[in-house]
C-alpha cells in the first residue's frame, strides 16, 4: 500500500477479522494446553480494524511461559500487518523518530561488536524502516537484506536508506529457498501467534551453525519502568518473554544461546522499555524440552499487576473528572491507550466528538461511533484535545503546539 493515502484502505467489517474462532491457546513452548489465567485485557473495537477485542494472559503451568490466549488464527495478524501497519512513519509525514533511530543504531552496534566478520548474510525481519540494516551498512556489512510483509515499509526502507526488501511474509522467504548466516527479530517474536509455524521457516532460512539475534521486552522487568497502566498489553503483543522462557523457546527449536542480556531501550523522551536481547546458534535438528521451568516470568508479571492496579485507579479518576465536566472534546490516539480505557474507564460516557490519528490507515473510520480524522483537522477543530497517550504524551502536544500551531486547550493525563 502506498504512503500518503495514495490509495485507500477499504474499510472491513469487524467480522472480517474475526472469522478464525477464539480459542485458548497451547503453550507455545511446551506445547501444553493447561495455563493459570491471571488478567484480562479488553479493548473497544475501531470498526474494521479489530484484531482482536481483548484477551486473557495466562502463565503456562507446567514451564511458566505467560502468553495472551483467546486470539485469532496468526492469518488473521498477518492481514492486519500487511494492511494496517504503522511501522513506516506515515504517522510521522514518513520521518522517523529520533528515539527509534538512536534505538537502531545501538542495536546494531551491539550486534556488530558480537558478529565474526562483515561478509555475513545477514536478514532483518519485520525490517520496518529499515534504519536498523542501514546502520549495519554503516559498519561495514554489505550483504544485508530485510523482509516486510507491507509495502509500504519496503518502500519505506528503499526511500530513507536504499536498503533492500523482500516485501512478503516469512513463510514465502522460507520456501524461497533462500538460506543466511544470521537473521535477526527485532521486536518480533512479541507479535507472533504461531512461533512454531515461524521456527519452522526461520530453520529452513538458517542452516546448522547459523546465528539467531533476537530483541523481545522482558516481562520480568515490565514493572521497573514507567508506562501507561496495562499498556505492555497492547493489542500487538502477544507473548511474553523472560529470559528463561525465551532460552526455553529456542531450545525447543534446536537453538542454544551465545549470549542472553537483560537490558532496556528509550522509547520516548517519557518512556523506557523493558528488553532483552540475545543471541542463540543453531545447533541441530533435534527438538528438545525446556529443561528448566522459568519461574521469574510469574513473578514479575504479578509485581506488574500490582503496579498497574494502583496506578490504574489514579487514571480513572482522571477521567471520572472528565465525565463530571460534561463539555465535548476531541481525543488524541486510537491505540491501545484509548481503546483500553473505552472498554474499562468511565470513557465512553464522556461526550467525545472525534477522535485525532497519526497513522492514516485509521482516517475516515469510527471508533464508539465517532469519526477519527487526520492531525490537520484539528487547525477546523475549537475543542479541548484529551492527550491519550502515556509514551507520546510530549511529542504529541508539540506536534500540536510547534507543528499543527493549534492553541486548542490540552488535557493530559500523566503528569509531566
Ligand atoms: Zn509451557
Amino acid at each position: 500500500m502506498a504512503i500518503g493515502g495514495t490509495r485507500r484502505m477499504v474499510p472491513r467489517s469487524e467480522a472480517e477479522y474475526m472469522t478464525a474462532e477464539l480459542t485458548l491457546r497451547k503453550c507455545a513452548i511446551c506445547g501444553m494446553l493447561d495455563a493459570q489465567t491471571r488478567f484480562r485485557q479488553t479493548f473497544a473495537p475501531v470498526d474494521g480494524v479489530a484484531l482482536v477485542n481483548g484477551y486473557d494472559v495466562v502463565s503456562c503451568n507446567c514451564c511458566g511461559f505467560v502468553f495472551a490466549s483467546g486470539i485469532p488464527e496468526q492469518s488473521a495478524f498477518d492481514r492486519y500487518y500487511r494492511e494496517m501497519s504503522k511501522y513506516e512513519y506515515s504517522q510521522r509525514n514518513g520521518r522517523e523518530s529520533e528515539f527509534d533511530a538512536r534505538r537502531l543504531d545501538t542495536i546494531a552496534a551491539g550486534l556488530a561488536s558480537r558478529l565474526p566478520s562483515t561478509s555475513l548474510r545477514i536478514v532483518d525481519i519485520g525490517c520496518a524502516s529499515g534504519r536498523f540494516l542501514a546502520s549495519l551498512r554503516d559498519r561495514g556489512f554489505g550483504n544485508i537484506v530485510g523482509l516486510d510483509p507491507s509495502p509500504a515499509c519496503a518502500a519505506t526502507a528503499r526511500r530513507l536508506y536504499s536498503v533492500p526488501v523482500h516485501t512478503m511474509t516469512l513463510g514465502e522467504l522460507a520456501a524461497s529457498g533462500e538460506s543466511f548466516d544470521v537473521v535477526t527479530l527485532i521486536g518480533v517474536l512479541e507479535h507472533l501467534q504461531d512461533l512454531d509455524l515461524a521456527f519452522e521457516h526461520l530453520t529452513a532460512l538458517l542452516p546448522v551453525g547459523g546465528l539467531l539475534y533476537v530483541e523481545v521486552p522482558d516481562v520480568t522487568t515490565f514493572a521497573d519502568w514507567s508506562n501507561a497502566p496495562y499498556q505492555d498489553f497492547s493489542t500487538e503483543h502477544i507473548n511474553f518473554f523472560g529470559p528463561r522462557s525465551l532460552m526455553n523457546l529456542m531450545q525447543v527449536h534446536g537453538f542454544e544461546p551465545v549470549f542472553v542480556e537483560q537490558n532496556c531501550r528509550e522509547q520516548s523522551r517519557r518512556t523506557i522499555m523493558s528488553n532483552i536481547s540475545a543471541m542463540f546458534r543453531r545447533e541441530s535438528t533435534q527438538p528438545a524440552s525446556p529443561t528448566v521451568r522459568d519461574q521469574e516470568s510469574v513473578v514479575g508479571l504479578q509485581r506488574y499487576l500490582t503496579r498497574c492496579a494502583v496506578e490504574d485507579l489514579l487514571l480513572k479518576s482522571r477521567i471520572d473528572q472528565l465525565v463530571i465536566a460534561n463539555r465535548p472534546i476531541l481525543v488524541w490516539g486510537v491505540g491501545t491507550h484509548t481503546t483500553r480505557l473505552l472498554a474499562t474507564s468511565r470513557l465512553a460516557e464522556v461526550e467525545i466528538v472525534a477522535y485525532i490519528e497519526s497513522n492514516a490507515r485509521y482516517h475516515g473510520l469510527t471508533l464508539n461511533g465517532r469519526p477519527i480524522l487526520e492531525p490537520t483537522s484539528l487547525k477546523q477543530r475549537a475543542e479541548p484535545v484529551l492527550i491519550s497517550s502515556r509514551v507520546f504524551q510530549d511529542e504529541i502536544v508539540d506536534q500540536i503546539r510547534s507543528d499543527l500551531r493549534c492553541a486548542n486547550e490540552l488535557i493530559l493525563l500523566y503528569d509531566v
